[in-house]
């Protein structure tokens, strides 16, 4: 069952030219996260969650990863509203970059999400940017001329999470969110299984499910499974309890304070999220819990440790966290005792698993007891297993099936699970981001697909991160930097030796050798390639592709270093360019250099750019002045070196 096969089916037998229900998943397919789709018909674009997703590794100093949003940039005025199914970072945490840039003029969601991202959205000043519509079970909301869409209730790891029944010109679609059924959810509020089999019955054309447990056998156990192993924990402990799980998963939250209050315990919130997603559920009457059962954490020294609990994040071993400080030793108010308990109450999302063990490590070596790991029943999933997958199949009975959510091997399981449920295999659509599912009353069609990727924002979720910085970034880590400066005429001559310096990199390469290697490559450069980099000799003036040459030698110089070393440092070279005439350095090359030629107290700057013009006619003084000062200065900003070509030329 491969997309390809069901499509080319598919496009025999349809009529090509109706109106069809364009589906665009722009994230959250072949991943974990960034959940971002795109429903089209006609004139009107609805678009259904908007996530965010975390850097994996070799995404240096990236903190969130989002969609390319390309294609919404492009039709936003056809952008009629946002649907949000759960308040889950994979699902709202793309919408405040968003309304940075292209306008969504309403987004409807449950109250806790909406909460949570009214919050997002004044922290990035974009408050004002849309218009926010809480929903709640059965309601049925307009969504530009073509979509309605009623908010199915269905359970999850957070409150007020759900499924949608978007009813379209085609047909209707049941989208399901993220979920499992959870009969016994903390907060009593059960999925609207008659609801879904409303729809089942009714017809549904196409079911978008959840794929994260497809390769997990059986059901997904009820949160409240997880309440009696914790239960033993904290009350046999003997000295403080802290436990970290994700703050967003509030019903998890929700019962730890219960055991708290259960086992005679007062509890210490720590970490932002954690204080943010508590105080905003009891805002709203998801938890209900008495004031005096917290106290601020300033005051944990004048608590008893047998009545002391802490919540905390830090349950995936991020750096910053809480749990992550007090395992370093640097939290500010918290030292670890020998006597007090940890608990993991989180599993290790893939990616995280090195740093959560990380973290465990270092409490065990402070002495602590850590509870951690699958077979302690403290943790379970908040999306559904094969059988519940099964089950929405069941309820909804589509004629067709796109599973979301998941990566690949998840989605393409989830799809032979469809199969088995009765679903044909020819209607089972696999997609990736960017694919174009064409859907009409008798057909489901891949069209030609949209742009799609990622865009990787920097720590100040400001400055899109670019695959070339990436590649920077990575080379950096890896392998380090190397810059050469090198003063050259505009006859083309080396005009001094260059300064090489290294930072980052390992090599048992001595200096004289790499200055030799340099020179080298300058040396080739200057005797193959000026003709093309003089780009233009009119009269007595010379002008220079001096970025040309920097790329040459950086170029040459990299190449020669992965055959010699097999290593790939970032190179940076700058030209300083001297004017015609200046007396040529003559490198000695294969014999001893000067030791002078290697000047190590070099380069802290990072000069951009040197696109310079320097003319013969003004070899003056004041010229070589401007040129010796630069290089004393060791920096050549482009913006100096431009005025320098408008003085001069
Ligand atoms: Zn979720
Ligand atoms: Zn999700």
């Amino acid at each position: 069952m491969t997309s390809s096969s069901m499509n080319s089916q598919g496009s025999k037998n349809n009529q090509s030219k109706s109106p069809c229900l364009r589906i665009i998943p722009l994230g959250g397919l072949g991943e974990i996260g960034k959940n971002t789709c795109v429903f089209e018909y006609g004139d009107d674009i609805m678009i259904l969650d908007a996530g965010l997703a975390f850097p994996t590794d070799g995404m240096h100093g990236v903190n969130v990863v989002m969609p390319d949003t390309t294609y919404l940039r492009e039709n936003q005025s056809r952008i009629r509203g946002l649907v949000v199914t759960h308040g889950h970072e994979d699902h709202i945490g793309g919408i405040s970059h968003h309304l940075k840039n292209f306008n969504i003029p309403i987004v409807y969601g449950p109250p806790l999400a909406m909460s949570m991202l009214r919050g997002k959205m004044e922290e990035a000043g974009v408050a004002d940017r849309t218009t926010i519509q809480v929903c709640g079970p059965r309601e049925v909301i307009k969504v530009g001329q073509h979509f309605s869409v009623e908010f199915v209730r269905n359970t999850h790891s957070i409150s007020d999470s759900y499924s949608f029944a978007v009813t379209t010109p085609v047909g209707v679609v049941f989208f399901t969110g993220d979920f499992k059924f959870d009969h016994t959810p903390p907060d009593g509020q059960p999925s609207d299984l008659a609801r879904m089999a409303h729809y089942g019955d009714k017809g549904v054309l196409c079911l978008l499910s959840d794929s994260t447990n497809s390769e997990v056998t059986g059901f997904t156990p009820s949160e409240y499974s997880v309440f009696p192993n914790l239960d033993r924990y904290i009350a046999t402990a003997e000295g403080r309890v802290m436990v970290t799980t994700f703050a967003s998963s509030t019903h998890r939250v929700a019962m730890l304070l219960e055991l708290a209050m259960k086992n005679g315990r007062k509890v210490g919130l720590l970490g932002r999220s954690m204080l943010n997603v508590v105080g905003k559920a009891r805002e709203l009457g998801y938890m209900r819990f008495p004031d005096d059962l917290f106290f601020p954490i300033k005051q944990i020294r004048d608590l008893p440790d047998r009545e002391t609990f802490l919540l905390m994040t830090g349950s995936q071993g991020e750096s910053m966290a809480a749990l992550s400080r007090i395992a370093r030793g640097e939290h500010q108010h918290v030292q670890l005792k020998t006597s007090d308990t940890v608990i993991f109450s989180a599993s290790p999302i893939p990616g995280n698993t090195i740093s959560v063990m990380h973290t465990i490590d270092k409490l065990i070596k402070l002495g602590a007891k850590v509870i951690y790991g699958k077979d302690k029943g403290i943790h379970v999933s908040g999306h559904g297993c094969q059988e519940d997958q099964k089950w929405m199949l069941g309820l909804t009975r589509p004629k067709y099936f796109i599973p979301v959510h998941g990566e690949y091997r998840m989605q393409v399981l989830h799809g032979k699970t469809a199969v088995s449920m009765g679903v044909h295999p020819e209607n089972v659509l696999v997609m990736e981001n960017g694919d174009v599912a064409e859907l009409r009353p008798d057909s489901l069609v891949q069209g030609s697909p949209v742009k799609s990727g990622v865009e990787l924002l920097d720590s100040s979720r400001t400055g899109v991160v670019d695959t070339r910085v990436l590649k920077e970034r990575q080379q950096l880590a890896d392998d380090g930097v190397i810059t050469v400066l090198t003063p050259i005429s505009t006859d083309g001559v080396m005009v001094a030796p260059p300064r090489v310096n290294l930072r980052g990199v390992i090599t048992n390469v001595d200096a004289k050798t790499m200055v030799n290697w340099t020179e080298r490559e300058i040396n080739w450069v200057l005797e193959n390639r000026w003709k093309q980099l003089v780009l233009k000799t009119g009269g007595k003036s010379v002008e220079v592709d001096w970025i040309g040459l920097q790329r040459e030698v950086e170029s040459g110089l990299s190449r020669r270093l992965r055959r010699e070393v097999q290593a790939e440092p970032l190179i940076l070279c700058l030209v300083q360019p001297a004017p015609g005439g200046t007396r040529a350095y003559k490198p000695q090359l294969d014999q001893e250099p000067d030791k002078r030629q290697v000047v190590k107290k070099n380069a802290q700057t990072a000069p951009k750019a040197t696109n310079v013009s320097v003319t013969n006619k003004n070899s003056n003084t004041t010229t070589d002045q401007k040129i010796k000062s630069e290089s004393n200065s060791e920096e050549m900003p482009s913006g100096r070196t431009r005025r320098r070509r408008s003085a001069i030329g």
